[in-house]
């Protein structure tokens, strides 16, 4: 380990410990990509999640941990876990399927019912609060 500085306080890692996304946090910056995190992927994801990571990156690695099945595209089934996991189960089926509905319907730029990452970058630009009022401060 040597000379490298710990760069995360308590408070990171308690706000990590509870986040809800934290199995697809732990996926999307570990290097075999199945979770198990070295020391560098920690650093990795505490420098994205620090306010001061540009916006951009942060929007890039919040669509790959909104991106559950990996294929690059956030679909309506991609959003209705994610809505789940933000609200924390407090939404019904029926509530999470008209979030999801209207999420599409004013973010998908080109109608092909998911949104790429142009279309979430696009969403983030038009509503900037959208990345921290989301749990995951990244
Ligand atoms: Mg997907
Ligand atoms: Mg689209």
């Amino acid at each position: 380990m040597g000379n490298k500085q710990t760069v995360f306080t308590r408070e990171q890692l308690e706000e990590y410990q509870d986040n809800p996304f934290r199995q697809r946090i732990a996926q999307v910056f570990s290097e075999d990509g199945d979770g198990h995190m070295s020391l560098n992927n920690f650093l990795d994801m505490f420098s994205v999640m620090s306010e001061m990571a540009p916006r951009d990156l942060k929007a890039y690695y919040a669509f790959k941990i909104y991106d559950f099945n990996g294929d690059d595209y956030i679909c309506a089934d991609d959003l209705g876990q994610t809505l789940g996991r933000l609200t924390r189960g407090e939404l019904s089926a029926d509530e999470v399927r008209l979030v999801c509905e209207k999420v599409l319907d004013e973010a998908d730029g080109d109608h092909d019912g998911r949104l790429s990452l142009e279309d979430f970058q696009n969403m983030i630009l038009r509503a900037p609060d959208f990345l921290s009022t989301f749990h995951i401060r990244i």
